[in-house]
């Protein structure tokens, strides 16, 4: 086995590597991302708000604690 052979298997276990942990970060942000465009309307105005800023009051979601206390 030469030098040559030894370097390009090094270099694909790298790029491998690398690969995995390109894979790996995208699939953990695209969860964290997805939730974060998640928008729902509001259950008393009907406006549009990203989920992880909205109030949840009985299974109903609100744009604010004003509205939430029509619920
Ligand atoms: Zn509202």
């Amino acid at each position: 086995m030469g030098i040559t052979k030894i370097l390009i298997i090094a270099l694909l276990i790298w790029a491998a590597y690398k690969v995995y942990l390109v894979v790996k970060f995208r699939t953990k942000n695209s969860d964290y991302y997805g939730l974060n465009k998640k928008i729902i309307p509001c259950s008393f105005c009907k406006t549009h708000i990203p989920l992880t800023s909205a109030i949840k009051v009985n299974n109903k979601y609100f744009c604010s604690t004003d509205h939430s206390k029509n619920a």
